[in-house]
């Protein structure tokens, strides 16, 4: 970051308006940036002033620099690209830390993985991992007997990439009672071999038996995590994270993000869920909508509510209308008749409604759900929400649209990496899989698409997720051409999604999402010009520093290096 000096005759007019308008001066102006405002009434600026924790002005350098007294912090940029901050519509806080083993693609390096992590653990405690594929494993078929070879003592449970099921090892099931006799619980399976004992794969509401035994975090562990996640966080650009999690914050997440917050150490603005429960009482809809009221406009705030209906695909348990090839089929976890009660009560109540739904035949319950809302509660500005949509009916999309039911999409998804290519797409066949993972099929259906990673499913690098969809090619850039390639999309269709459209899918698009006069100040600096990038500079452009609310949130160490 360059902050030049002014030319004495600047100086000299700068002082003039500062007698006059001192106390409206702006802290800080940011001069000779290529900035994409997302805007669509001034699309391109060179500079910005922020005051407080608002824009005040965009435009050009003239028109910008003269609004500068003698108080106001002058910054140069250097034609660099400067965006919104992202807007992550979609994201969990871990609730531990764990081995990760992604894109591990055989046992010995999940083993080998598992290993290396459980050894600075002591030597009593649970091995956690997560990450892991089917393809992973011989046969794609995950088994215990992989974690008993080198844990025949210890407990390991590991959950898979999308945490719809998890392995268990000998020592683990033990531990939680999980035998021959244990019945599947509502929701979910314990996968058994053909002599009916436990194979270690605990599918959906299975994988709670054995984790719900783990050690819980105490209140300064889950602070720690949080802080070291929201700092990630930054570091990508982020600026606003949804937590979409179906069970809302436990006390000790909430209680860490209020002492965040607090301490000033919050670099995020954090939209927490409530559960969407069937059995929910009047008294708890009033006091969702109550936490709603008492902390808008705060760092942490609430204002939706989250249920899964479906499983994956990649696990078998999204459900499909059609079954997947060679069988099978996933079962939703609400009836229509329960879900058309549940959503109408949220909805009556004036919350926000957020559905897990991958397979079509979720989304289509979904859907008629939210129409059912309508229906029965009269028109409003509701903005109901389907999360992850993966492969929709396409006769479905422009009832969505007239809905104005919101895509909650994660574009690392449509990365065609091996389990993308031998177990999701063969699960589904080639009709739905040149569906699946199109934000393309939104954008020209017309409907609203707010971008998210579903971290820690997917990192939460929002360049990754942008590169993706752009591209629909791994980062070493196979398949040749992209993987159904008609679905790609622009960089700044996808800068949309993840600001301005992210934005919009918790009703502020008034506050944030865009640079422009009264919004926050919320953006991030690149080290390259995103919307000029080819594939591969895509890959290499990083965020050189964050801001929120015109607080500096990350500073990379390459952009200190030529600060003053
Ligand atoms: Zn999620």
């Amino acid at each position: 970051m360059v902050r030049r000096a002014w030319p004495s005759a600047v100086l000299a007019l700068a002082v003039v308006v500062a007698t006059v308008h001192a106390a409206d001066g702006p802290d800080s102006v940011y001069l000779n940036a290529r900035v994409w405002t997302g805007n669509a009434a001034q699309p391109a600026a060179t500079a910005f002033a922020i005051r407080g924790d608002r824009f005040v002005a965009v435009g050009s350098d003239d028109a910008v620099r003269r609004l500068a007294t003698t108080d106001t912090l002058i910054i140069d940029l250097d034609g660099r690209r400067v965006v919104p901050g992202f807007i992550d519509a979609h994201w969990h806080l871990p609730s531990r830390r764990s081995a990760r083993l992604d894109a591990a693609g055989s046992v010995a390096v999940i083993q080998q993985r598992l290993l290396d992590y459980a050894r600075d653990l002591p030597a009593d405690s649970w091995v956690v991992g997560r990450g892991w594929m089917p393809n992973d494993f011989p046969g794609r078929v995950a088994d215990k007997r992989y974690l008993d070879e080198i844990f025949p003592d210890r407990p390991v449970v590991i959950r898979d990439r999308d945490g719809h099921q998890a392995l268990a090892n000998s020592r683990a099931l033990e531990l939680a009672g999980v035998d021959r006799d244990t019945p599947d619980p509502d929701d979910g399976r314990i996968v058994r071999d053909a002599g009916g004992a436990p194979t270690g794969l605990l599918q959906e509401a299975a994988a709670a038996l054995v984790t719900g035994k783990l050690p819980g975090l105490s209140a300064e562990d889950t602070y720690q995590l949080l802080l070291a996640e929201v700092t990630t966080a930054a570091s990508y650009g982020l600026t606003s994270l949804q937590d979409a999690t179906d069970v809302g914050l436990t006390e000790h997440e909430r209680r860490a993000v209020e002492r965040a917050q607090a301490e000033g150490k919050l670099p995020v603005r954090y939209r927490a869920s409530v559960p969407l429960d069937e059995n929910v009482t009047a008294q708890q809809l009033a006091g969702y909508v109550a936490m709603r009221e008492a902390t808008r406009g705060q760092l942490l705030y609430y204002g939706f509510a989250k249920a899964i209906l479906d499983g994956t695909i990649d696990a078998g348990t999204a459900y499909m209308l059609e079954p997947f090839v060679g069988g099978g089929n996933g079962q939703p976890m609400m009836s229509q008749a329960a879900l058309n009660r549940t959503v109408a009560a949220y909805d009556k109540a004036g919350l926000q409604v957020a559905l897990h739904t991958i397979g079509d035949g979720a989304i289509r319950m979904g859907l008629d759900a939210y129409e059912h809302a309508a229906r029965v509660n009269g028109p409003r500005d509701r903005r109901h929400r389907l999360e992850h949509v993966e492969v929709p009916a396409l006769a479905d999309l422009p009832r969505m649209h007239k809905l104005g039911v919101i895509a909650s999409t994660q574009p690392i998804g449509a990365t065609p990496d091996a389990t993308t290519l031998e177990n999701y797409a063969p699960l589904i066949g080639p009709a739905r899989a040149a569906l699946a993972y199109s934000p393309r099929i939104f954008d020209d259906a017309g409907v609203v698409q707010a971008f998210g990673s579903d971290y820690p499913v997917y990192t939460m690098d929002p360049i990754a997720g942008i590169y993706a969809v752009v591209t629909r090619q791994t980062r070493d850039g196979k398949p040749a051409g992209g993987w159904y390639p008609a679905n790609r999309i622009s960089v700044e269709a996808a800068l949309r999604h993840y600001t301005r459209d992210a934005a919009y899918s918790s009703f502020e698009e008034d506050l944030k999402g865009t640079i422009a006069a009264g919004k926050y100040a919320d953006f991030a600096i690149l080290s390259r010009d995103l919307l000029a990038a080819t594939p591969a500079q895509l890959l290499e452009t990083r965020v050189l520093a964050t801001f929120m609310g015109g607080r500096e949130t990350f500073r990379s160490p390459e952009f200190q290096a030529d600060g003053p």
